[in-house]
């Protein structure tokens, strides 16, 4: 394998075959074209099968056999499966669910992160996975345990560390029953120790955040914990494979790691839905490279098949969206079907006995598509000129606190504010709290409910002033940090910055409370309405009417100055038709050109190096369109385009700029 090559293979566990299997399966891996194998994540019993008794030689033969064959190894550690030994040692390491039965041996992730003896334990054998395998050169990357999400373990030492976690925050118990008003049901607390972990019944919604929080720093803790010991054997990069669930903080869990990795198990029906996902990876990662480190090449299953067989096609596209948005791996889950045990069902690169799936000649194929346009991928970087706020407290906070009855953060952020944008042809950076603004013309904030985010309310305030245009709600900056309502005024800071004043917010699909725009064409106004009184100097793009008199001169939807930019105040959450409206308006203000694009297409602008192109994915297996502002060339046929450019449904072009 040769460096700057895109990373391509699977997950294979030698663990569960014997030796003589080997041959068969690395002759079957080199026909894919793969060049990289993930191994040893649960292999933790075969590597010590009784304690303190160690034992790498089958896994160094493994390595080393790739190797030789061209193929480097991803190496993880196997904490999601400590061997039955450890917990018959110590039982109370398993995670204590809230109806107070343990988590028994068999599955994964089964022993609780904040367990001392689960953390001794962890640390042993990667210490010895460090010594054995961190300076091999052909261990090319690491990989922390596995898809880390715990449960509610209400176990005493995540009872102790959540109040230590508490303490922390708040100083003192006065503080804590003042900040989350536990004047109400007569909840204050006299300690502490006296909070209860809140699994159980009708709790107050901060107590629920923090816990929350509280849990997802332990799992944080416990993988930094890991990254650190490795980091003392090898210079290889380290990550951690995590899904998109819970809203576990990404940001936070990846500050100090080298790469991110994500999995993903989408099917026909949401393939258009991942590349929201990797616009947020790949801003996320920095100059980090991200690895889609699982996915599946047709369906997944563990005794039954949760998915049904996709359409020719399907791998390839789903093989090529990571790696077009900016990722350099693509790895399956799995390569070889388990022929006993857990997950029997899922679809594989081959099937147990050695016979290749339908899918080998579109894997096949697309490892040749990889190293045809590598060197166009090497040399370019995928370049939006719009950001979309994406966080991890305000996900926490909508998990808490969803206001309005079946209203999810994720989804409603994909499918009312960052899909439309999409279907425009444009590209939109998914950003998180950290993230850099400078770089952007166009910041776009909904449901952002908390801008009390470490220094983001401050950093955005200062980009706004500097000339940014900030497209800001709805539900953007109406509470605290802890969840709670300001008590001296509706909103953090967008009243002080815009001038306008919250009039009302209520959850309304436009039955009472309806809008139109300037020209009196109905504006949608879904779920939710904050109507504001517009501003001096504002310019009101929309106006109220209906039967409340008190709203009577109010908007869901200005434009205010502010210092050199511009805030668009929006209360609501407009038709895919109005939001379109509203970004046109938004790009031509800021000189990005919105193409003439029809269908799904997920349109990836790449620049760099002195070269420019485009890579136009479909994604929902249906015929589409997009105009190309220059003639291209497809890297991967030599066929010339200009002008509209037809795409047949699950179409991959990587189109360059002709020089
Ligand atoms: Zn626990």
């Amino acid at each position: 394998m040769e460096n700057g090559s895109i990373l391509f293979g699977a997950a294979y566990y030698p663990e569960t075959w014997p030796e003589s299997e080997r041959k068969k399966d690395i002759e079957m891996m080199k026909k894919a074209g793969m060049n990289v194998m993930r191994i040893g994540e649960f292999a933790w019993h075969k590597s010590e099968p009784e304690p303190g008794r160690y034992d790498f030689t089958w896994l160094h033969r493994v390595v080393d056999d790739l190797a030789a064959n061209g193929i480097k190894t991803i190496l993880g550690t196997p904490t999601a499966t400590p061997p039955n030994w450890f917990l018959k040692e110590h039982p109370d390491a398993a995670v204590l669910y809230p109806n107070g039965q343990r988590a028994l041996h068999g599955g994964r992730r089964h022993c609780c992160s904040n367990n001392s003896a689960y953390r001794k334990e962890s640390e042993k054998i990667i210490r010895k996975l460090g010594v054995e395998f961190g300076s091999d050169p052909n261990v090319i990357g690491w990989q922390l345990d596995n898809e880390l999400y715990q449960g509610d373990c209400v176990c005493d030492e995540c009872r102790e560390k959540f109040h230590l976690y508490l303490r922390k925050k708040y100083k003192t118990i006065d503080e804590l029953n003042k900040a989350w008003n536990h004047e109400i049901f007569s909840q204050a607390y006299s300690s502490f120790d006296d909070i209860p972990m809140p699994v159980i019944g009708w709790q107050n919604p901060h107590l629920r955040q923090a816990w929350k929080a509280f849990q997802h720093d332990s799992d944080i803790e416990f993988i930094h914990m890991q990254h650190g010991i490795l980091k003392e054997y090898t210079n290889a990069p380290i990550g951690t494979d995590m899904m998109p669930l819970n809203g576990v903080g990404y940001e936070k869990m990846c500050e100090p790691l080298d790469v991110l990795m994500f999995n993903h198990y989408n099917d026909e029906s949401n393939l258009p839905d991942l590349p929201f996902w990797f616009d947020y990876l790949r801003t996320v990662a920095g100059s980090r490279p991200f690895w889609n480190t699982e996915t599946a090449t047709g369906w997944n299953g563990s005794i039954q098949i949760d998915q049904i067989a996709k359409p020719a096609g399907f791998c390839r596209v789903n093989s090529w969206l990571p790696i077009a948005l900016g990722g350099r791996a693509n790895l399956y889950w799995l390569w070889r079907q388990h022929w006993a045990g857990h997950e029997l069902i899922h679809s594989s690169v081959i099937y147990a006995d050695g016979r290749p799936l339908p899918m080998f000649d579109e894997i096949r194929q697309t490892s040749e598509e990889y190293k045809k346009a590598e060197s166009f991928l090497n040399d370019t970087e995928v370049s939006a000129q719009i950001a979309m706020h994406f966080t991890s407290l305000a996900w926490q906070m909508f998990e808490v606190q969803p206001t309005v009855r079946g209203l999810s953060y994720y989804p409603a952020l994909k499918d009312y504010f960052y899909h439309p944008i999409e279907q425009l042809g444009l590209r939109t950076d998914v950003i998180g709290v950290k993230k850099d603004l400078s770089e952007y013309k166009v910041l776009i904030s909904p449901l952002l409910m908390s801008l009390e985010d470490e220094d983001l309310g401050d950093r955005i305030e200062e980009w706004v002033k500097n000339g940014g245009t900030w497209i800001a709600g709805p539900m953007t900056d109406i509470r605290t940090a802890a969840g709670t309502h300001f008590t001296d005024r509706a909103l953090g800071r967008l009243e002080r910055m815009t001038g306008a004043r919250l009039i009302a917010s209520m959850p309304d699909s436009g039955r009472y409370v309806r809008s139109i725009w300037k020209d009196k064409t109905p504006f949608s106004a879904n779920i939710w309405q904050e109507v504001y009184s517009v501003a001096d100097g504002a310019e009101p793009l929309t106006e109220v009417c209906g039967d409340y008199q008190s709203l009577i001169g109010g908007t869901l939807l200005q434009k205010c100055r502010y210092g050199k930019g511009n805030v668009w105040l929006l209360g609501t959450f407009p038709s895919c038709g109005d939001w379109q409206k509203l970004i046109m308006r938004v790009c031509e203000e800021n000189g990005i050109k919105v193409p003439k694009a029809s269908g799904s297409v997920c349109a990836i602008p790449r620049k760099g190096k002195g070269r420019r192109g485009i890579i136009l994915i479909e994604t929902a297996h249906q015929p589409a369109s997009y105009e190309l502002s220059e003639p291209m060339t497809d890297i991967l046929t030599g066929i010339d385009y200009q002008g509209i450019v037809e795409l047949k449904p699950y179409d991959v072009l990587i189109l360059e700029e002709r020089i």
